[in-house]
């Protein structure tokens, strides 16, 4: 099985796992912008010791270019945890994000997100640079 199938996806409004990308359609050659990803925007995923979200990563894929473009990758390390058991601890990290980030091209983003028993998880977007 090749590994590129092993990302799933779906419609984002259905389905609790797709890491949704927002942000502007079109941006200009060289301003920063922030692009939010959510895991969990219309249905929210499970936040619990035994079931998370671990990462969500976001890259870039300019039009034309064979290589992608790896802008970041953010961890969810608190789920519940601690020496009284599972989720008895104090704290969650929300599977959500911002990534501010400058392109000088136009191209597609692409978020993955990994569930720690669901998976890897991809969503995109489509973002015209204009000079
Ligand atoms: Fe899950």
């Amino acid at each position: 099985m090749a590994f590129e199938t092993l990302f799933q996806s779906a419609d984002w409004k259905a389905e609790k796992h797709v890491p949704v990308i927002e942000g502007p359609d079109k941006m200009k050659k060289g301003e920063v912008v922030t692009f939010r990803v959510t895991v969990g925007k219309e249905i929210p995923h499970p936040n619990t010791t035994e079931h998370h979200i671990r990462w969500i990563a976001l890259y870039f894929a300019p039009e034309g270019g064979k290589y992608p473009y790896e802008l970041g990758k953010v961890e969810f390390a608190a789920h519940g945890e601690s020496v009284e058991g599972a989720n008895q601890g104090p704290a969650y990290t929300q599977p959500q994000t911002t990534f501010s980030v400058k392109l000088d091209r136009s191209g597609i983003l692409y978020a993955t997100s990994y569930c720690n028993i669901h998976g890897l998880w991809q969503g995109e977007k489509s973002v015209t640079v204009e000079a």
